[in-house]
């Protein structure tokens, strides 16, 4: 089976500064790291390194060949990648010394996807393929109904939240992942807690608190408790989890298993300083003492 993946591609500029700059001022860099990123891309990189086959859904501008090349060299499938005429999405990152940060986001590319190119890309797709989005790219509420037609199980991130684009693609949906801020603002946008969602799997995730997976059919839930590590840096730890959560169920794993190997991954994760280019490998999660 294969995860067809509608996200976005972002190049990270993180930029190190003494301090953040106030509006108005000019401040010198002390240094630059480009990296991938974007949520979309991270979670393809995620589920290809779970050993899940995964096509990634998405656009990129001229400036954008390195992004796509590195998401090959990942192992993920690029060829439902575009090349469009804008600028690929970036995030423009400042960090001080104290490790506090402002982030610019410019969507670029990414919102320049079409519900034709999601189209053409699920193509290629069976009945039982799997598809996910999150919210950092046009065409989700097509694509979603497109898949949902054509027998894909439907799979969200609901991030970053907004309230409307989530109730749209809501009966769209066979599984949502939300972190716990998530969960609550989708409880206020709905009223309706996630056991009264209609959607068969809702899976919160509580940081180091681990997560709780809710089945609505049964109204079951099940907690499950983080691997203990010691953090160094949480980016890209959500990702990391719904990634390897989705190559699970794609590989015919039964969701607390999947579950509790996206939960190891994520731990790894967050003992790892960086994004894309440092999510573990299968091996890595398998082999781990956790
Ligand atoms: P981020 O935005 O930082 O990528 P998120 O807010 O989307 O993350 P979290 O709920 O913070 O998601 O974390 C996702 C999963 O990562 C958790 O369910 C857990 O398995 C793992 N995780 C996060 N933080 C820790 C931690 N400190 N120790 C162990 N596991 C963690």
């Amino acid at each position: 089976m294969t995860i067809f993946n509608l996200g976005s591609i972002n190049a990270d500029m993180t930029y190190r500064v003494r301090r953040l700059p106030r509006p108005g001022e000019t401040i010198a860099t002390q240094s630059l790291d480009r990296g991938l990123g974007g949520k979309g891309a991270n979670m393809s990189v995620a589920a290809a390194r779970a050993a899940g086959r995964t096509a990634h859904i998405g656009a990129v501008g001229p400036d954008g060949a390195w992004a796509v090349e590195r998401l090959m060299e990942y192992g993920v499938d690029t060829r439902s990648i575009a090349r469009v005429d804008a600028a690929t999405g970036h995030a423009i990152i400042a960090v001080d010394e104290a490790g506090e940060n402002t982030i610019l986001i410019h969507p670029g590319a990414n919102a320049a996807i079409t519900p034709e190119m999601v189209a053409a890309a699920l193509d290629m797709a069976r009945p039982g393929d799997l598809f996910l989005f999150q919210n950092e790219t046009s065409a989700q509420a097509e694509g979603a109904e497109m898949a949902r037609e054509k027998g894909l199980r439907v799979a969200h991130a609901a991030a970053p939240f907004d309230a409307e684009a989530v109730k749209r693609v809501l009966p769209l949906l066979d599984l949502i992942v939300l972190n716990a801020v998530e969960a609550e603002q989708l409880e206020e946008a709905t009223g309706k807690p996630p056991e009264a969602l209609p959607i068969r799997d809702v899976i919160i995730t509580l940081g180091s608190e681990g997560c709780r997976w809710v089945h609505t059919p049964t109204g079951a839930s099940r907690d499950f408790p983080a691997y203990r590590v010691t953090p160094v840096d949480t980016t890209g730890a959500g990702d990391t989890f719904t990634g390897y959560l989705l190559a699970g169920l794609d590989r015919g794993m039964p969701m607390a298993q999947s579950i509790a190997q996206a939960q190891r991954a994520a731990a790894i994760m967050v003992t790892r300083r960086g994004t894309a280019d440092v999510i573990p490998d299968l091996k890595d999660v398998q082999d781990s003492l956790l």
